[in-house]
């Protein structure tokens, strides 16, 4: 089979490396015969695998001591409900900043909760869409926590500048921005993430908490959500999503490999600013946002001409290169470049805009 880029938004690209790790091992895994998916959470086997993440993990993103790490079902929108249930004590409100998609999703959600206050810092100048910085950020005096999302998926904009609050907790849906840059964790309460875009498969969701703040969660709040049972049962509350855990941990292996962290942002920057570069240098590709907030994970744009989308789509996949459109309340195309996309895979998806561009425009 011929190789082929995915930029698929989520589930998304796995590094090969990974995946030929565990087609080897699948049918034998760790010599016990048979895969790693076949056998109870509550072996010695298992446990060297959930040990080795968790360090693996707390290593690439420099975790204090006084943060626990979760392994959780239910997705980011699991969260969405656990974190109000889990953080709103005996307060009233929360603040939820709102920049795109997701972020308004969190907030829509919350409100099940409590009397949450809607942040919007998404604005437009000249033509050109921009966020609000942390310190221009209205936030109550009154709320449990701030509630943002620094990488919006579907919108293509990004928050880098991390929120600085001293009183108070902040939480951060990093669900498509975790391990794509080098962060750090002492700003913030709680951070979430849906491990389908820059960890691992669909099914797990990793939630890193500042260990004063587990405890709280309502009496109504379901068992699996609580983070104080969660963490005293290690995440084994429930029987945990096994192979999710185990190809995370492979991952994160790969990542280490890969130089960690500050390599990786140092390739992301390069991967994005090669596409940006070549939508900057066209009149045919237009992508609105201001170059402070353009994420570099996905990376959202139209053609000039919309008639042409479908023919850019079928294109782009005859040349290998798979999922640009974008999502439906966008529209346009989306390249999604997570940490497992190849240098490779965004040169040829340049080279391809190039010469679309060339032969249409
Ligand atoms: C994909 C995504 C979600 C939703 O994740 P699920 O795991 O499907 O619930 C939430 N927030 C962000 C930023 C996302 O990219």
């Amino acid at each position: 089979m011929n190789s082929i880029y995915n930029f698929s938004a989520g589930p998304a690209i796995l590094p090969k490396d990974v995946l030929y790790k565990a087609q080897k091992e699948l049918k034998n895994w760790n010599n016990l015969g048979c895969s790693v998916m076949e056998i109870s959470h509550r072996t010695e086997e298992f446990h060297q695998v959930i040990t080795e993440a968790e360090k693996d993990l707390r290593d690439l993103l420099n975790i204090p001591d006084t943060y626990k790490i979760l392994f959780c079902q239910g997705g980011a929108r699991g969260q969405f409900s656990a974190i109000p249930m889990n953080l709103l004590r005996n307060f009233l409100t929360a603040d939820y900043i709102n920049s795109g998609y997701w972020s308004n999703s969190a907030f829509l959600e919350s409100k099940k909760y409590c009397n949450s206050k809607n942040i919007l810092i998404r604005k437009t100048k000249n033509n050109k869409t921009y966020l609000l910085k942390p310190s221009q950020w209205n936030v109550s005096d009154i709320s449990a926590y701030i509630h943002y999302c620094p990488n919006e998926t579907i919108d293509g904009l990004s928050l880098y500048e991390e929120p600085s609050f001293k009183d108070k907790i902040v939480v951060g849906d990093f669900s498509s921005f975790i391990l794509s840059r080098s962060i750090d964790i002492n700003k913030y309460g709680l951070i979430y993430a849906g491990a389908q875009k820059n960890i691992g498969p669909s099914g797990i969701t990793i939630i890193i908490i500042r260990q004063d703040l587990i405890g709280y969660a309502s009496r109504l709040c379901p068992s699996i959500f609580d983070y104080n049972i969660m963490n005293k049962y290690n995440s084994m509350f429930n029987t945990p999503p096994t192979f999710a855990w185990y190809l995370s941990g492979l991952v994160f292996k790969w990542l280490k490999k890969q130089g960690g962290i500050k390599k990786i942002e140092q390739l992301n920057k390069k991967k994005s600013d090669l596409l940006y570069h070549v939508i900057d240098n066209s009149n045919f590709y237009i992508n609105n946002i201001n170059k402070k907030n353009r994420s570099q994970m996905n990376i959202v744009f139209h053609l000039f001409d919309s008639e042409l989308n479908q023919i850019f789509l079928k294109e782009s996949k005859k040349f290998g290169l798979y999922a640009l459109k974008g999502h439906f309340i966008v529209g346009g195309m989306r390249a999604s470049i997570y940490n497992a996309m190849p240098f490779e895979g965004v040169k040829q998806l340049a080279k391809f805009m190039l010469f679309f561009e060339k032969k249409y425009g």
